[in-house]
């Protein structure tokens, strides 16, 4: 099997999808690894490392593609003019609302894998690209928080008196909230945080933190079947957020991470709450890729309103892109190895198998996952 190794656009993805260390796995495992040159430098593998993996290092993108059974990307590329027909693509898609793209990979025989949609099942949890990126996402957000913060987060006692610990809200308690949670307790801040899931409760007090919810029946059945949030009803948000107007007018800073899967993120923190805040407090909104969680807030870009500052990354994963891609190119690495057939080392696609027929987007001609295939006429 011949893989390619695709350099991203740097400007919009530091991360990479490949690391040395999987690119000598992979070349273990049977395979030959071509990567485009520089794909690394933003993450810190210099085009000699993967030589030294034992990688070929490629310069251009068309001939990187030549030949290539399987391409390997963070980012759903925006064109693969010479890729084969009949080639695997394995990337982040953000398949919602790109419908038109999933129809051109289509017509260009591109069998394409969804990496956001691997199913969060047991056998796949070393393939969960979501949870590895949130992770540190969820880190990173309190670092970033901590650095624009002119003041101390741990309560410190000194000689000349004592200055109070922060306080972190964390709206949103998925894998990123929980490690904010985590990384802003460790830091010595006094936290508290909120969701609209039941099992969320028990995990933030077991990381020492506070749970403020609304907790009434609705809340009760808010988690589907594979673990995500609902949507909210629209009375359900207006109690929310009127104790979280009451909760955040109190709060340094604010880290969001609320998301529902395949809609837009829900509003959580409105212009008002954030006049609310004291002078000089933070908020860091982590689902600003989908819409944000806040009102007001510029993507990509730190703001101030008010004497608050907004931090709206919405590559949060991307700013710690060696660790990010570290972890990334492991999963993917996972995932390609669940589908390759042990005796002729190729590729095999199995439409049966659970996590294929999850994450398979287009394959011979069509787009045929379920969720994204056009109504038949
Ligand atoms: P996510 O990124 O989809 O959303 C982040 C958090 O926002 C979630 O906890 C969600 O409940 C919350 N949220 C949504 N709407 C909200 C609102 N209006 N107000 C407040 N909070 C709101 O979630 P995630 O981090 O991907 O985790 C989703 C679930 O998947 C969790 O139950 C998690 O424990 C589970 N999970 C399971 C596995 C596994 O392998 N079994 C792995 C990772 C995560």
């Amino acid at each position: 099997m011949k893989i390619a190794v695709l350099r991203e656009d740097p400007s919009l993805e530091p991360r990479v999808a490949a690391t040395s260390e999987t690119v000598k796995k992979f070349i273990a495992s049977g395979a030959t690894v071509a990567v485009e040159a520089g794909a690394g430098r933003p993450a810190g593998i210099l085009d000699a490392d993967y030589g030294t993996a034992g990688a070929s290092v490629v310069e251009g993108r068309e001939a990187v593609l030549a030949d290539a059974d399987l391409i390997l990307a963070v980012r759903r590329p925006a064109a693969l003019h010479g890729a084969k027909h009949g080639a695997a693509l394995v990337a982040l898609m953000d398949p919602f609302g790109n419908e038109q793209a999933l129809a051109e990979l289509a017509q260009a025989g591109i069998s394409s894998f969804s990496l956001e949609l691997i199913p969060r099942i047991t056998r796949a949890q070393v393939m969960d690209v979501l949870s590895s990126q949130a992770n540190l996402a969820g880190y990173q957000a309190v670092i970033e928080a901590a650095a624009h913060f002119g003041r101390a987060m741990p309560m410190m006692m000194t000689a000349a008196g004592t200055v109070p610990a922060a306080r972190v809200f964390v709206m949103g308690a998925g894998v990123a909230g929980l490690q904010a949670i985590a990384t802003a307790r460790r830091l010595g801040a006094v936290v508290t945080a909120t969701d609209v899931r039941p099992a969320a409760k028990e995990q933030v007090a077991s990381l020492g933190a506070k749970f403020v919810a609304v907790e009434d029946e609705e809340f009760k059945a808010a988690e589907t079947a594979g673990g995500y949030a609902k949507e909210m009803s629209a009375d359900y948000q207006a109690k929310q957020a009127a104790l979280v107007a009451d909760h955040i007018a109190k709060q340094d800073i604010v880290i969001t991470t609320a998301l529902i899967p395949g809609r837009p993120a829900p509003k959580l923190v409105s212009a008002a709450m954030l006049s609310s805040m004291r002078e000089g407090s933070v908020v860091v909104d982590l689902a600003a890729e989908r819409g944000g969680n806040v009102e007001g807030v510029t993507p990509d870009q730190v703001t101030q309103k008010d004497g608050v500052t907004l931090i709206a990354y919405t590559n949060m994963a991307g700013r710690v892109a060696a660790s990010t891609s570290a972890l990334l190119a492991r999963n993917i690495f996972a995932f390609v190895e669940s589908m390759t057939d042990k005796e002729t080392k190729a590729l095999r696609i199995d439409r049966n198998d659970e996590i294929t027929a999850a994450t398979l987007l287009t394959h011979e001609g069509s787009v045929v996952h379920p969720r994204f295939a056009p109504a038949a006429p």
